[in-house]
């Protein structure tokens, strides 16, 4: 942190680019850590009174909002009516006032024991339908918890004036429950650039900051911050000249954005005749206009965890199906690649694994979820084969590890094949079926992978999470993720040249794919697709008009001589200062964030 007078600097990492200015709003979701501490036996009462107002008073909240409830959330209201019934339940009222009793400890500690009990005695639940009904109960016990520190209150109204959410961390269901229209933008002190909060974010054009350590400390709601989510910067202040300084850059940033989005139409074709076909990545239905504004050429990932991360239990076959055929019909003519479940990970899911792990990324996640659990599977298979008769679709597995994996999800898709026919459904019968990239082994196994599928995606958030061995959600090792470690640049030249080898087209779809300083160097791996952020297309397209494959080849082979990440930036500043001027030019608000992440 920097301090100019008045005005305090606080660096992160910039995961979506913009500037915002605007009022704080703190947000405080999710865990909680309670305070654990012993009590004496004349304290018992006193506590267990403590506990029973703070229910007392939580019911009251929850009756009121009930009451204020605004219609357009009014289908959200039997969540609350449930709360409201469960605050009273034994498993939690009864057992609180009980562990106190007989434990001699604090309310807080005792309601953590309970909400651990629970969630033991539901991991064991085989029933889908029951086992979901834990968010509810972990929602109840994080009311009373807040209710027992009288914090917090205002977060459960919806937010009315547009503030910058300033939080801890943001799970991705945080993230969404936000109406984006008056969020100004998102600092969290966790979280990396491929974070999903950060990839939320990213989608819905607001800029945001992750990674701000101390910042939670430092900022009360309704103070002024800047968010630049171009230097990766937040400041504090009430500096009028610092506050008109930054309201230029916004509007000059806004210019060049828009200025951009003009030549959204053209296509990406290199100076020197090479077409890359660019596409989107989408998470809702709501993003698929932007599809088409920004020039995209279809949707490359679909991402379809949002449906399951933003309601409570498991979506049904026809809610799926209705928001396919919706996307699937929303970029008619243009290719939609759906790629399968993919939660864990960072995608947790309270109605699905809640069970904890040591090591989520490594855990039951994506394909492997998928393949354990076959009812969910074939509920989104039938759903997206049945939308495939709509328009252009491709299936896309995440997290492929080895060729088992993939004949066992073709199977599934040929058991809902069969059944569809059986029923009469109509279906793409030629659908094609790709497979994700984001796994060491599987770029090992490329060659015999490239058999088995119709196109490979080069996922190259988790590429460098699982290779370098960085967890792309810690924040404490984000400084290490770096997508131009020489061993990642071998491992994308050994996935495309293996898929056209087997004459597939290999794309790439992680975070890589969206920022311009890495564009030389995919177009110098002959990657035959891009996709990105919906709002990132412009800008890539015209980068690849400036650059010609050839050139971006000989970068290539240059830096496929370098042994370290620094000399590989160093020849890649030099290429893009030689050949993309544009890109770095100070007077468009760029240079920062070029120079920043290039630099460091
Ligand atoms: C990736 O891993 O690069 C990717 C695109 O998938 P996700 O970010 O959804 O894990
Ligand atoms: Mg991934």
């Amino acid at each position: 942190m920097n301090n100019l007078g008045k005005t305090k600097i606080f660096k992160g990492v910039q995961v979506s680019p913009g500037i915002a200015i605007g009022r704080v709003k703190i947000f405080l979701p999710g865990r909680f850590d309670a305070p654990k501490r012993h009590i004496l036996n004349s304290e018992v009462e006193a506590e267990k009174e403590r506990f029973k107002d703070a229910v007392s008073q939580v019911e009251a909240g929850l009756k009121a909002l009930l009451n204020d409830i605004p219609q357009e959330l009014k289908e959200h209201a039997a969540i609350f009516t449930a709360h409201l019934m469960m605050l009273r339940d034994n498993m939690i009222y009864d057992e609180t006032l009980r562990i106190i009793e007989t434990q001699k400890i604090n309310a807080e500690w005792a309601l953590s024991k309970v909400l651990d009990k629970i969630k033991n005695a539901f991991c064991k639940i085989k029933d889908d339908f029951i086992r979901e009904r834990f968010s509810d109960v972990e929602g109840v016990i994080k009311r009373v918890y807040i209710g027992l520190h009288g914090i917090g209150k205002d977060d459960e109204k919806p937010l009315s004036t547009p503030s910058i959410i300033v939080a801890n961390d943001l799970s991705p269901s945080d993230t969404i429950q936000f109406n984006p229209n008056i969020i100004l933008g998102f600092v969290t002190e966790k979280g990396s650039r491929t974070s999903h909060t950060a990839i939320v974010a990213r989608s819905l054009g607001i800029p945001a900051i992750v990674g701000v350590k101390g910042i939670l400390k430092e900022v009360t709601d309704g103070d002024t911050i800047i968010v630049d989510g171009l230097c990766g910067e937040v400041l504090t202040t009430e500096d009028k000249v610092i506050i008109e300084s930054y309201k230029e850059k916004q509007r000059d940033f806004r210019q060049y954005s828009s200025d951009i989005i003009n030549t959204s139409h053209l296509p990406a074709i290199t100076s020197d005749g090479i077409k890359v076909t660019i596409k989107a990545n989408i998470e809702m239905v709501e993003e698929t206009p932007t599809v088409l504004s920004y020039g995209a050429e279809g949707i490359g990932l679909l991402r379809t965890e949002f449906l399951y991360l933003s309601k409570k239990g498991l979506p049904e076959e026809e809610e799926l199906f209705d928001t396919y055929i919706k996307i699937v019909k929303g970029v008619y003519p243009n290719p939609v690649t759906i790629r399968t479940l993919d939660i864990g990970g960072d995608k947790f899911v309270s109605s699905m694994p809640f069970c904890e792990e040591m090591n989520p990324a490594l855990g039951l996640r994506a394909i492997r979820l998928c393949l354990k659990e076959p009812g969910l599977f074939k509920t989104q298979l039938r759903a997206i084969l049945r939308a495939s008769a709509y328009g252009n679709v491709r299936i896309l597995f995440p997290l492929i590890s080895g060729k088992t994996e993939i004949v066992k999800a073709k199977q599934a898709i040929d058991e809902v094949k069969e059944e569809l026919l059986t029923q009469g459904m109509p279906f793409d019968e030629a659908i094609k079926i790709g497979i994700m990239i984001e796994v060491p082994t599987a770029v090992m196994m490329a060659d015999a992978l490239a058999k088995e599928v119709d196109f490979f995606s080069i996922g190259t958030n988790d590429l460098i999470q699982y290779s370098l061995a960085i967890d792309r959600v810690n924040e404490r090792v984000a400084h290490l993720y770096e997508p131009l470690h020489p061993a990642i640049i071998r491992m994308l030249k050994q996935v495309i040249k293996a898929g056209h080898k087997a004459d597939i087209e290999v794309g790439v779809c992680g975070e890589m794919a969206g920022e311009p300083i890495y564009i030389p160097v995919l177009i110098g791996l002959e990657v035959d697709e891009l996709s990105m952020n919906a709002i990132m297309v412009p800008r890539i397209k015209k980068m690849i008009r400036g650059v010609s494959q050839s050139l971006c080849k000989g970068l290539v082979d240059d830096i496929l001589q370098e042994t370290t990440a620094i000399s590989i930036r160093k020849r890649l500043i030099e290429f893009l200062r030689d050949n993309c001027p544009d890109e770095f030019s100070p007077e468009k608000g760029l240079y920062c964030e070029l120079s920043t992440r290039v630099l460091m």
